[in-house]
This record gives structure tokens, sequence and C-alpha cells, in this order.
């Protein structure tokens, strides 16, 4: 296949097929009806349940008929991963985000045209110098989002989830918002 120009969002090309990853399903690709096949990595499915909303998300993506849960290949995996060492990559990359490249490889070795989804600057990266197409989904290619969480102002009490009032001492929570690396590093 011919590497394409980066087309800009609302412009993916209907003959592709796609590989997104957690940080492309976050910020809502499925939401701007791309059509082709999207496949997404069953490790990817579980990094999505470990976000907010995470479960709603899953809900929603297992709705769209395009949509083929994948997991890679151990050989081409391997090779990801000596590519990704040999780049320097391999530092910055958790083993999910060498899954999504590792399915990318290997639907491409089928012939078949495919395109990253992806707003991690480092799979981004790794996918550039093995000669994969990605793309974000955000401008800037984004790696980290915003997450909530509730503060009892009474107590101190903090919830994951939302909660209307202190369980500790029923005063009105209050909803508060971290910055979240999106991508989970190697250990
Ligand atoms: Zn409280």
């Amino acid at each position: 296949m011919t590497k394409r120009n980066r087309p800009k969002n609302s412009q993916l090309d209907s003959n592709n097929s796609y590989v997104l990853d957690a940080s492309a399903i976050y910020n809502g690709v499925l939401t701007h009806n791309i059509s082709g096949v999207k496949y997404i990595p069953q490790c990817v499915l579980e990094e999505v349940r470990g976000m907010m909303r995470g479960e709603a998300l899953i809900e929603e993506a297992l709705l769209y008929e395009e949509l083929q849960t994948i997991v890679p290949d151990d050989v081409i995996l391997l090779e990801i991963k000596k590519q990704a060492k040999v780049t320097g990559d391999i530092h910055e990359l958790s083993d999910c985000d060498l899954a999504v490249l590792a399915v990318a490889k290997s639907l491409r070795l089928k012939e078949i045209d495919v395109i990253i989804l992806s707003d991690d600057y480092d799979i981004q990266n790794l996918a550039t110098h093995i000669g994969l197409v990605c793309k974000g989904i955000h401008w800037k290619g984004i790696t980290s989002i915003h997450e909530y969480f509730w503060v009892c102002p009474g107590c101190g009490n903090k919830s994951k989830t939302q909660t209307d009032s202190c369980i500790e001492c029923g005063t009105k929570m209050k909803r508060k918002t971290h910055k979240k690396k999106i991508r989970k590093k190697k250990a």
C-alpha cells in the first residue's frame, strides 16, 4: 500500500481497517462514525475498563458491528518488541501498546490497509519508525486525560465514583479533576 498523507479527522478513508488503542476509544473515536473494520486488541478492552466510564464505553463500543476484538500473534509481537528495542521506544511502551502495533503489523502483512488510531505519542512514534500509519484523534497527540474524583469538603473523604453525599459525614461531595496518563508504563 502507499502511505497516505495524513487525513484530517473527518476525512478518514472508508476502505481502511483500523486498530484502536485505549486513548482513541477514550477520546471518542467510535462516535466519529468511521466506516471500515475496527480492530481492538483484547488488552485494550481491559485498559478501557480501568478508565473513568470505562464499562459504559465498552458497552457502547461492542454495539458496533464492524468492531472486532483480536489477540496479537506471538511471533509478530516479538518482532515488534525487537524493533522497539532498536529504536529505543521499548522503554516508553506498555505491553498493550506493543500489542496494538503487533495487531496492525499482522494485518499489514495480510495486505490489509490499516491505520492505527491512537493519541499516544509513543505508539505514534514507533509506528512511524516501522512504517505503519498512525493517526491521532485529537490534534496534539495527547497522552493524558482528565479524570474526575469526588471529595468531601467536610472530612476529606474521597471517592472515585460519583457520590452525592459523603458516606462518612453526609456533607455534599464536590467533584474535582486531575490529569492522568492513559498509558500504563511498563514496570
Ligand atoms: Zn465527609
